[in-house]
């Protein structure tokens, strides 16, 4: 079936003028749906992908939240039932735009130069495009199968409260799987062009806010006193500031930035090699060379970051308390009560307290995939058959994703934008003019297709 499949494939492709790529259309059609969440309104995608999936054998399922227009799209392909489902996972939703600093209309889908513009063309209406195309692909051949492959088009995955964890609250049974793909790693373009490594994200950090109070007199501020809660807080906020987390890696992200060793040049190379090392001193040393770059530093430690600030209520009050949100990215396993002991000793202030929002949190129950699965393995072989040369490595993803209400049950989720972009491209995401290459869609809806015939073709 595979060999078939791939002459039919490459044939197909030629065929086509680039910017007709079946992949390519479908996502200027998914851009022009505006769905910047809020409010979201993914139920417009829902819409449009019903008819299609149905047209072809699927079994479709709408399932509506309680806010209008609101809405989770679920296509089953049946298979013979011997193998558990692979589910692809897309959200639907996006982030708003600020429309003065684009050059073109976010929601027009244009396609220019080698590339389609348009808010979500990297995260994740790009992902969804190559996922759904995979996925019709697979019924428009009549690819036999062994097992029902699922795809999902979520909601509330940039924000909001009916998310994937909601929908897995309610509605497991239509989204249980061996295991499933969604947004995470990387397929990252060296300035040659050439794909350099593919990331394959098999855990995301999990986001914890606290909460630091400064506690004070509340008085009248003609006669102030020296136990001003706001200074206490800008105290302690100060010592934050300046404080740095260590340096911890996992088996996960050692293998990772050994990959970014061997596919970097020098200095760079030096440092990823040493951060990895027993060195302290050079520990050190690399990571203050490495985590110039903001992603990295998040890979390589638990990070915190100041969010909210709350004190005071009128000009003549000095007032009793003042607080900071922050916002803890915690490591996978990293219990967030050790961490909020650690910025309280770091703080060292009896007259401030950091707690957690919810102090019944825990570790995440969110464990990282087993990269030893058919769906690892396929993902990995494809990657390389489709980027000569370039390297595959399981990644920790620096932020949180979909993935969560899969992981926690059990299920092993990996996470990629399924297309290759280069430094440019990444500074464009949740930013201006985003943009993905046709080329580059075109090349993933080939890997993201093969990787299915290999897990799921009887
Ligand atoms: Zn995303």
């Amino acid at each position: 079936m595979l060999a078939i499949g791939l002459l039919g494939l490459e044939g197909g492709v030629e065929g086509q003028a680039a910017d007709q790529h079946p992949t390519v259309s479908l996502l200027a059609e998914v851009i022009r749906l505006d769905t910047s969440n809020p409010p979201g309104r993914e139920g417009l995608v829902a819409e449009l992908l019903a008819p299609r999936f149905r047209a072809l054998g699927f079994e479709v399922d709408i399932i509506p939240t309680p806010e209008p227009g609101k809405a989770h799209f679920i296509a089953r392909l049946r298979g013979d039932g011997s193998k558990r489902p692979v589910l692809l996972a897309a959200h639907a939703d996006v982030v708003g735009v600020e429309r003065e600093k684009w050059t073109l209309d976010p929601f027009s889908g244009v396609v220019r130069d080698g590339f389609v513009f348009g808010r979500g063309a990297l995260d994740f209406k790009g992902g969804l495009a190559v996922f759904a195309q995979a996925v019709l692909r697979l019924a428009e051949r009549r690819v036999p199968l062994s097992r029902d492959v699922i795809f999902l088009a979520e909601a509330d995955e940039e924000g909001g409260r009916y998310n994937t964890t909601w929908l897995a609250g309610s509605h497991w049974a239509k989204i249980d799987a061996e295991f499933a793909l969604n947004e995470g790693g990387w397929i990252i373009k060296g300035a040659d062009g050439r794909v350099k490594y593919v990331s394959i994200s098999t855990a995301d950090k999990s986001s914890v806010p606290a909460i630091v109070t400064a506690r004070g007199t509340s008085t009248h501020s003609s006669m102030p006193r020296p136990d001003s809660a706001i200074f206490a807080l800008s105290r302690a906020m100060a010592r934050l500031s300046t404080y740095e987390t260590e340096v911890q890696l996992s088996p996960l992200t050692r293998g990772f930035f050994e990959t970014l060793h061997r596919t970097s040049d020098p200095p760079l190379a030096t440092h990823f090699r040493n951060i990895t090392g027993n060195n302290r001193e050079r520990v050190r040393e690399a990571d203050r060379a490495i985590s110039v770059d903001p992603l990295l530093h998040a890979l390589l430690r638990n990070t915190f970051a100041p969010v909210l600030l709350n004190a005071g209520f009128r000009g003549n009050v000095i007032p009793g308390s003042a607080q900071a949100t922050i916002n803890l990215r915690l490591l996978p396993g990293v219990d967030p009560h050790d961490v909020v002991r650690e910025l309280q000793g770091v703080i060292a202030d009896p007259q401030v307290e950091v707690r957690l929002v919810n102090p019944q949190a825990g570790p995440s129950k969110a464990l990282p995939s087993s990269q030893f699965t058919d769906l690892y393995r396929a993902l990995e072989r494809e990657a390389k058959v489709e980027f000569p040369g370039a390297e595959v490595t399981p990644y920790l993803f620096q932020a949180g994703t979909d993935a969560g209400a899969w992981r926690s049950r059990g299920v092993p989720v990996y996470g990629i934008y399924p297309y290759p972009i280069d430094a440019e491209d990444l500074t464009r995401m949740h930013g201006n003019d985003e943009r993905v290459s046709i080329e580059s869609l075109r090349q993933g809806t080939e890997m993201i297709y093969r990787t299915l015939v290999a897990v799921a073709a009887r």
